[in-house]
Parts: structure tokens; C-alpha cells; sequence
């Protein structure tokens, strides 16, 4: 995939260890357990520039920093920060590089030092924020495959935590898409029902309703899901969560990937069978436009969910 510029350019200022430090001397050590044995928990999420109130809007930020709280709970980690602590990081990180486009959230919880896969400490922590536009399938929409990497299971790397120790398996089905020349992969848990994208969770159209694999399908919590789940029924179009098979997935008039990255991107084949008519569909084009709306601060609804960076 390419991306339209290299956003490490942009970046001056992160936050490590909840303090602010120029991009280029933030470092961790090369025999920290973050790196070595994967003990590190991350979230994502954006902030959207609205140009007429020349304001950046964090959405959903107190969600994402409460999935993150479970995600350290899980790790056990040593005294982590505290939420509002991240909570001002993030405001003081943006800030500091004066962004004024639509921006890409990234923390990470660590273990950090030197240690063994048992170190519950010493913890450290880094907030990167960087401009981060929309991908151009947005529009266009993607094809992907199923891949033959199965989900990580409940029980053995929970998805529903947000580590990047999953993201190996993310790997391997992003990997076996792009060798397919596809856009993007679902996989399948062991159960041969439907789980998620290497980063984002799917949605089908089927008479009607869209359905979307419930939260024990080996998913991530996905706060977009959530979003779509919302504002669906709003719109008129029934949502449901529940178990989803492989060859439902044929059966779709229309599909879309979620997430903080591909936010709402149409699907356009799975496995080179089109989905409806092969193009985004109807529905899902109201429900990106709605999202829009509401991310950007267009609409007032949902003002609970956006956090203003320069006229809090
Ligand atoms: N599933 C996985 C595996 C992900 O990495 C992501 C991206 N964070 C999602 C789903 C979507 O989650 P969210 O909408 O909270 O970004």
C-alpha cells in the first residue's frame, strides 16, 4: 500500500515516559521485554481537523484509553500511568507539533529495561502523534481474501486485548493477502466462523440487515464497530452481532471493513467472488457519510465523543 508521504517528517515532539522529547531521541532498549517478548499493549485512534471551527477533534479518546486499561490490567503490568495522565499527554504531544490536519493517536504501554518474560516492570510508556490522511480506498473499496491463518483464540492470545503479540497473526494474513494481490483478509477462527481483518472487523449485508461476528468470534472490541452498531438503527439500518459463517461472506450484497485505520472501507469481493454489483454499495456509502459527520464534528450529535484539542 502506498502512502501519500512519509509522516516521520512531521513528527518533532513525543511523549515518553510522560514527558515531552524530540522525536529522534526517543528510545527504548534493545533488551527490553516490549521488544523482546512482546510485553507491550498499544492503542490507536485519530483526531479529525474541522476547518470551519479550525479545531482538532480526538474521537472517542476516553473509550480508547479505557480499552487500554484493560489491555495493561491483562499484561500486569507495574504501576502503569494513569489515564488522565495519558489523557494530557495526548493533548500536550498535539499541541506541542502544532498539528492541524487530521492526526493519528499512538500509545503504547511497555515493559522496558532489561528482563525476562515474567517482568511485570520497570514500565514505560510513549505517545506518538502524526498526520495520518485517509486511506483512498475509502472510496474505492478493496478485495480481500480469506486467508488459511486461523484467529488467535480466546485462550491463547485474546484478541480482545489490544497487544501487539497479536499483530503476528495479523501478520501472516496480511502477508498471505498481498501475496493474492489483495487488498485485505478475514480470518476464520477454528470453529470455521468469522473473526476479523489483520486490523479491522467486517460487516456484511445480508436482506437487508447488516451483521457483524459478535464479541466472542475472537475480536477486537473495535471502538468503530461500536460506532457503526450505534448509528446504524439511527439511520434505519438494522445491525446485528452474531456468529458469522465463511460462505455468508459469498452470500453479501454489500460488506465493509472497519477501523480506526480503513475507518469505514467498502468490500468488493471475498475470495474473487464480487460482492453485489462488485462496487461500494448503497448502504454502506450512508453510513460513511454519517461517520463522517459525526468524527468531524459536522453534526453536533454525539459531542460526547470528540475531544477538542485547541478550544477545549
Ligand atoms: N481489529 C483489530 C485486530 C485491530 O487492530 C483494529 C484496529 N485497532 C480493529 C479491529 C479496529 O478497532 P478500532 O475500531 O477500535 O480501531
Amino acid at each position: 500500500m502506498t502512502t501519500t508521504h512519509d509522516s516521520r517528517t512531521d513528527i518533532k515532539w513525543v511523549s515518553q515516559n510522560n514527558k515531552l522529547v524530540p522525536y529522534a531521541d526517543a528510545k527504548i532498549s534493545i533488551m527490553a521485554p516490549g521488544l523482546t517478548f512482546a510485553a507491550l499493549v498499544f492503542e490507536g485512534f485519530r483526531a479529525y481537523w474541522n476547518a470551519e471551527r479550525k479545531d482538532l477533534l480526538i474521537f472517542r479518546m476516553e473509550d480508547h484509553l479505557k480499552r487500554l486499561e484493560f489491555s495493561m490490567a491483562l499484561l500486569e503490568l507495574d504501576d502503569p500511568p494513569s489515564l488522565e495522565t495519558f489523557a494530557n499527554d495526548i493533548l500536550e504531544t498535539i499541541t506541542a507539533n502544532d498539528f492541524r490536519d487530521d492526526t493519528y493517536i499512538r500509545l503504547q504501554v511497555y515493559v522496558d529495561e532489561w528482563g525476562s518474560m515474567n517482568s511485570t516492570g520497570p514500565v514505560g510508556s510513549s505517545v506518538i502523534c502524526r498526520p495520518r490522511p485517509r486511506v483512498a480506498n475509502f472510496q474505492t473499496g478493496q478485495k480481500f481474501i480469506v486467508s488459511s491463518w486461523r484467529r488467535n483464540g480466546e485462550n491463547a492470545s485474546p484478541s480482545r486485548m489490544k497487544a501487539s503479540g497479536n499483530y503476528l497473526n495479523s501478520r501472516l494474513a496480511g502477508l498471505d493477502a498481498k501475496r493474492q494481490g489483495a487488498g485485505g483478509a478475514i480470518m476464520l477462527n477454528d470453529d470455521g466462523t468469522v473473526g476479523e481483518g489483520p486490523g479491522g472487523c467486517v460487516f456484511i449485508l445480508r436482506d437487508g440487515v447488516f451483521i457483524t461476528p459478535d464479541v466472542t468470534s475472537n475480536i477486537l472490541e473495535s471502538i468503530t464497530r461500536g460506532t457503526i452498531l450505534d448509528i446504524g438503527p439511527s439511520l434505519g439500518i438494522p445491525m446485528v452481532e452474531r456468529r458469522v459463517g465463511r460462505t455468508e461472506l459469498y452470500l453479501a450484497e454489500e460488506a465493509f471493513y472497519c477501523g480506526t485505520g480503513q475507518e469505514i472501507m467498502p468490500i468488493t469481493a471475498f475470495d474473487g467472488k464480487s460482492v453485489g454489483a462488485g462496487e461500494p454499495g448503497p448502504l454502506t456509502r450512508k453510513l460513511q457519510t454519517r461517520f463522517d459527520n459525526i468524527v468531524r464534528g459536522v453534526t453536533d450529535d454525539h459531542s460526547d465523543w470528540r475531544t477538542p484539542v485547541y478550544k477545549s
